[in-house]
């Protein structure tokens, strides 16, 4: 299997060495790796979020050196970039200026506050959980409809810490699944959640039938902080995909689908 969602310390909320990372997916069987760190905010630095501006060229080199020290396993470079809709321009351009063989595009955001992160989860008080995930699913619909993500990362990021809509948010989920269909973009099955409070893959398993239904593509990835979380519960994700209907998911490179690996 592949795993491509991999962070790096760079970000400054993961641990351990690049070179760790690899020797954990060779370890636990995997045929292809990427990382896909934390692109830096266009309009701030932030220091325990994302890599800053001036790592960027180092994390490219030290990716092409990994690929030379370990001819077993295939490493791409791929980046997480965050989506705000105001800032859609500047970050179109961080990623161009750099050679990523996939982009994943993730939803952390809505009108600035973090929804997933510990430090901002008093937000949360007080709110209207299903217009939350209203306009969660309304920014990951934005997302995938711009030309420059090629993955929408963990697409029910919003039950993180174990809010739950009061109804069945059908419609949104159809329109979400029809959207990304139509925008080419791929979803991934991503195992963090289990170890987070809501103990659950992303996506549940309602949206990905609606991602099946339409014919949305699959890639996997562990959102691995530390080397030992490299395709961490893949076997669970694996059933999980099959059990949907899925027989296969996608290889990047360089920004396009270049195969397909059977599940
Ligand atoms: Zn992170
Ligand atoms: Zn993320």
């Amino acid at each position: 299997m592949i795993d491509y969602h991999i962070h790096t310390k760079r970000c400054g909320h993961a641990v351990g060495e690049m070179t760790e990372y690899v020797e954990r997916a060779l370890s636990v069987g995997l045929s292809e790796i990427g990382f896909s760190d934390h692109l830096p905010f266009p309009h701030k630095r932030d220091s325990g979020y994302t890599m800053a501006l001036e790592e960027l060229p180092d994390y490219v080199e030290e990716v092409e050196r990994l690929r030379k020290q370990y001819p077993k396993i295939r490493i791409k470079l791929g980046i997480e970039a965050d989506y705000f809709p105001d800032l859609e321009k500047e970050t179109e351009k961080l990623i161009k200026a750099h050679p990523f063989d996939y982009v994943v595009g993730s939803v952390h955001f809505i009108d600035g506050w973090g929804f997933d992160i510990s430090e901002q989860k008093e937000g949360w008080k007080g709110k209207d959980v299903d217009g939350v995930y209203r306009k969660y699913f309304k920014l990951l619909r934005q997302s995938a409809t711009l030309s420059f993500f090629d993955i929408i990362g963990h697409t029910d990021l919003v039950k993180k810490f174990g809010h739950r809509p009061s109804v069945a948010l059908e419609q949104e989920i159809e329109a979400t699944a029809r959207c990304f269909k139509e925008a080419g973009v791929s979803v991934e099955i991503n195992t963090s959640g289990l170890r987070k409070p809501v103990g659950e893959i992303y996506p549940s398993a309602i949206l990905l039938e609606a991602y099946y239904t339409q014919g949305v593509p699959i890639v996997f990835g562990s959102d691995a902080h530390e080397p030992k979380e490299v395709g961490q519960d893949f076997d669970q994700a694996l059933l999980f995909a099959r059990k949907t209907g899925y027989t296969e998911a996608l290889v990047y490179e360089q920004r396009k689908v270049s195969g397909r690996y059977a599940l």
